[in-house]
């Protein structure tokens, strides 16, 4: 804290894991002695680079670029690159740090790393995305490679994005390295289900948590936050499994149909016209809208995934939850429960899966890119579907199994914690101190 002050996001993500860890430490001095601790928390490697771009009127524009390769123990660094008002470094450490120990968690071999940058791709015309995407990469492409530190999506940067990103990266190396960025479209080296993953993931991870402890998904009511990627492919598959999904949101507000959301129609706003959430209520007047977004929590619902952005559940809304007899509760976002929050889903025995763990089908199936990238091969959609499914349901054993190792059973956010804890640690202890 009084070597980087002013990143509150990433103090808190520390501390969670640290706390957990501290059971471990008990267990394990070697972790202690060698310095594992104080290195982990310390990224290997903080790029910060200007990205200047010329908008449609000709004006010159400047914004800031952050790359964070946190931690390489277990392979390349891997994390998406967020492009949004809000970034900053303290938020890409935090990000980034959350991501040694997720992917560890998909037990492929990948490190953990983000970037991003502070433009807002909201109201920019292609051009000016391209423009700024050419010249973000311009930077970036010095500092990675299919063996050096693979980028994804993450908030703002989704498929037309990384098509430009990969045109200038290719340009520049000279080399059509498929291998360095994932979420690539399907005609030049990207993966079935990557679009469908993170949500997906999700909602096998809470299925399987449900069903562990006697319950389902089918026939529960299920608030969803966030109308993005990953909101909208977690509507996809609840729906699937007979849940029904009665709100979504986004930063202007919610929308709330008990009837169930019309999904082809969020889909038609939010993939097609790049609209507002609000503009469900064209087709659907009966359908309600609120304009305080975080206010989604006060609905009354068996499941809540929030599915947005950090600090979007406090701990006002989980007790809102749990009055209102929440069984279940995952993290398709990074961090959305401030700690305040998880401890009240903690202390009433909320089943809670956290986003290091519930949100970790993405990169996952990002690994499975870079597997079929590095065999020239490319995999069908139930292949990568069922590898997505077999993961996750291999990260809830995991998770659960620590959680019970370390008399916690039921606690997922230490047993996510520590099992992804543990194999970087150990990687970093047969590696040496460097
Ligand atoms: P998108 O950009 O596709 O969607 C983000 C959604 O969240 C939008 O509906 C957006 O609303 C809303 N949102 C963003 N910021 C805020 C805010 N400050 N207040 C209220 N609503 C907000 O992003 P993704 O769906 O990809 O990402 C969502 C979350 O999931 C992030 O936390 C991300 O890190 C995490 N995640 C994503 C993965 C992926 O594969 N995409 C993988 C793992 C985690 P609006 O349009 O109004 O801004």
């Amino acid at each position: 804290k009084s070597r980087d002050p002013e990143q509150p996001e990433f103090h808190q993500a520390a501390e969670e894991v640290l706390e957990s860890l501290s059971l471990v430490l008990e267990k394990h001095p070697e972790y202690k002695e060698e310095g594992v601790i104080e290195r982990i928390i310390e990224p290997e490697r903080q790029i910060v680079f200007r990205v200047p771009w010329v908008d449609d009127e000709g004006n010159t524009r400047v914004n800031r670029g952050y790359r964070v390769q946190f931690n390489s123990a277990l392979g390349p660094y891997k994390g998406g690159l967020r492009f949004h008002p809000s970034v900053n470094l303290g938020i890409i450490k935090f990000l980034g740090f959350e991501q040694i120990f997720k992917n560890s968690l998909t037990g492929r071999p990948i490190g953990g790393g983000k970037g991003g940058s502070d433009f807002n791709p909201k109201g920019k015309s292609d051009g000016e995305i391209m423009r700024f995407c050419q010249s973000f990469m311009s930077e970036l492409y010095r500092h990675i490679g299919a063996n050096t530190d693979v980028p994804a999506g993450d908030i703002g940067v989704g498929g037309r994005e990384i098509g430009y990103l990969f045109g200038q990266y290719k340009k520049l190396a000279n080399a059509f390295e498929a291998g360095v960025l994932t979420g690539k479209g399907l005609d030049w080296g990207g993966s079935l289900v990557r679009t469908e993953a993170t949500g997906y993931g999700l909602v096998y991870l809470v299925q399987e948590m449900m069903q562990d402890y006697g319950q389902d998904i089918e026939g529960k009511d299920v608030v969803i936050s966030g109308s993005g990627n990953v909101a909208i492919y977690a509507t996809e598959k609840v729906q699937e499994l007979g849940g029904n999904v009665i709100a979504l949101s986004d930063s202007s507000g919610f929308v709330h149909d008990p009837r169930g959301m019309d999904l082809d129609l969020v889909k038609e706003i939010k993939e097609v016209r790049e609209g507002r959430i609000k503009e469900y209520l064209e087709e659907y007047p009966e359908a309600e809208y609120n304009e305080e977004s975080f206010d989604i929590w006060k609905l009354d619902c068996d499941v809540a995934l929030p599915c947005a952005t950090q600090n979007e559940l406090d701990g006002k809304s989980a007790q809102a939850l749990v009055d209102n007899n929440v069984i279940a509760v995952g993290e398709g976002a990074n961090m959305p429960s401030t700690p305040e929050a998880i401890e009240v889903f903690l202390n009433n025995d909320i089943l809670y899966a956290p986003g290091k763990a519930a949100n970790a089908g993405g990169v996952a199936t990002s690994a499975l890119e870079m597997t079929q990238n590095g065999m020239y091969d490319s995999w069908s959609f139930d292949k990568v579907d069922k590898e997505l499914k077999g993961i996750m349901t291999n990260i809830y054993e995991n998770i659960s199994e620590t959680a019970k190792e370390y008399d916690k059973e039921g606690n997922f956010v230490v047993g996510a914690n520590i099992a992804g804890f543990i194999k970087v640690a150990d990687a970093m202890l047969d590696q040496g101190v460097i």
